[in-house]
């Protein structure tokens, strides 16, 4: 542990760097007030940047969020901590929060890094690449993705072997294996909850053989496959890396579901399936793409019309509930569901499954204040005890909620959200609304 604690403040204390909290971030700062991001993760982003196009529009994700993200990580008011979590937050009195935090090393001074990557070429530990959902390899010394920011190596330690070729690799010497753990104590006016949310867990329905049978994927991992920065130069499926031509998509997989404790309705699964099956269709115009769903919900501003879209270009929807998805000895997934219009058993053949999961509650938030402070609702989000009128606010006077933190919701409704928690955290601080 580094010897001193560092002190340092700040305006707002936001945490979570995703589209919700950089959104939060940049308001605050384009209105003079100076601003820390405290992200857990290598690069801010979120899983944003990690998105192929968005709904209902179908604008690239990426080219949405990198200028964004770099407009935040370029201004002036604003400063970003990756790899950095929060340990505790006091409130001492209106207006005066303390919080220590731990950033913790990335063995690469991130300032001096290039992006060269030769790092990478020279590391020869293979691990599986979490930023591309485990679909293919990375090295233990590696850029975590192409537009990560910052795009700066970092060495992962667990699976590091010490074996120093990235050290000698390294053409400014930027690798520094005696980088410790750095705490910092700082001081806040006010804070933004902006954590996101978690994927479900497909392991959780076992009669779905997700994990056992190696074309099925999820939603996130087909995401990764259709993104600009995909893996493969085409759509694969895992198990042999054939392209598949018949693609079924499982609807509410975790979500609506009070059998794996998660009754609640994810919001998002229906309106990305449709848009990934309109990205399938243009990637692999001879492919038959299958949703299976129990209720298609395409509330928002143009879902409905993008919805008839899909149904326009050939996207096949049975409504239709999964009993159980088993393996044949070809690697094909065989469906067998309740049609649920025709009131019969069916059985059908695909050559690759997406399960489209749910988002559930990122538990992070839990450990932030003292016991029980932030009020969670029963699902484990941020409870918003003025929902209605007031939907940023908190348990805790002079803490907000933006993004997903709070529950489901797509990008619009996060910015948006992330609108109403700056505007809150302007009026505490100067004084008003509380
Ligand atoms: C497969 C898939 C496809 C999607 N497609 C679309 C689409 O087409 N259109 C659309 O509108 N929406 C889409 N979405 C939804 C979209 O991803 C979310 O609305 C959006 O990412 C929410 O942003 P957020 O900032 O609230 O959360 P996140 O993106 O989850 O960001 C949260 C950030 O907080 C960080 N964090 C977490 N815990 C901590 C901690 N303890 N300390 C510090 N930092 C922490 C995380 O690392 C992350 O950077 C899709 C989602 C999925 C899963
Ligand atoms: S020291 Fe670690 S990160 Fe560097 S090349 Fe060797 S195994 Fe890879
Ligand atoms: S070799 Fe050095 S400068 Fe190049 S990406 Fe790796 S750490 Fe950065």
């Amino acid at each position: 542990m580094g010897e001193k604690m560092k002190e340092a403040s700040y305006d707002v204390l936001v945490i979570g760097g995703g589209i919700a909290g950089g959104e939060a971030a940049l308001n605050l700062a384009n209105n003079g007030l100076t601003v820390l991001i405290v992200e857990k993760d290598l690069s801010v982003g979120g899983k944003m940047i990690l998105l192929s196009k968005v709904f209902p529009t179908l604008d690239c994700s990426a080219c949405i969020t990198t200028p964004k993200i770099s407009e935040i990580a370029r201004h002036r008011n604003i400063t970003i901590f990756t790899g950095s979590e929060v340990r505790k937050i006091r409130k001492k009195n209106e207006n005066d929060f303390e919080a220590d935090l731990i950033r913790h090393p990335r063995y690469v001074d991130a300032e001096k890094c290039t992006g060269c990557q030769l790092c990478e070429e020279a590391c020869p530990v293979v691990v599986p690449d979490g930023y591309q959902f485990n679909l293919v390899g990375r090295k233990a010394a590696f850029i975590p993705f192409s537009i990560a920011n910052p795009r700066a190596a970092a060495i992962d330690i667990e699976s590091c072997t010490l074996c120093g070729a990235c050290e000698k690799a390294c053409p400014p010497g930027c690798i520094d294996f005696t980088q410790e753990p750095e705490e910092y104590h700082i001081k806040v006016r006010s804070v933004i909850i902006a954590t996101g949310f978690r994927l479900f867990d497909p392991l959780l329905i076992p009669r779905y053989g997700y994990g056992l049978h190696k074309n099925i994927i999820t939603s996130m991992q087909m995401e990764r496959q259709l993104a600009p920065t995909r893996p493969f130069n085409t759509i694969l499926r895992p198990g042999d890396g054939k392209v598949p031509c018949k693609i079924a998509y499982v609807l509410c997989s975790g979500s609506r579901d009070a059998s794996v404790g998660n009754p609640v309705c994810s919001q998002i699964c229906c309106m990305y399936s449709i848009k990934q099956a309109q990205l399938l269709m243009g990637a692999l115009p001879m492919a038959d793409v299958t949703i299976y769903y129990l209720n298609i919900r395409s509330f928002g501003k143009g879902f409905e019309e993008f919805y008839e879209q899909a149904k326009g270009m050939g996207v096949s929807f049975v409504k239709g509930k999964i009993g159980k998805i088993s393996e044949n000895p070809n690697g094909d997934l065989l469906l067998r569901y309740e049609d649920i219009n025709e009131n019969r058993v069916k059985e059908k053949v695909h050559d690759m499954v997406v399960l489209s999961v749910g988002i559930v509650a990122n538990r992070d938030v839990s450990s932030f204040f003292g016991e029980g402070l932030l009020k969670l609702d029963p699902y484990n989000f941020v409870s918003q005890p003025d929902q209605l009128l007031r939907p940023a606010k908190t348990s805790i006077d002079g803490v907000f909620v933006a993004g997903t933190a709070s529950g489901p919701m797509d990008i619009p409704d996060s910015i948006l959200s992330s609108g109403s928690a700056s505007a809150e955290t302007i009026s505490y601080i100067i004084g008003r609304n509380e």
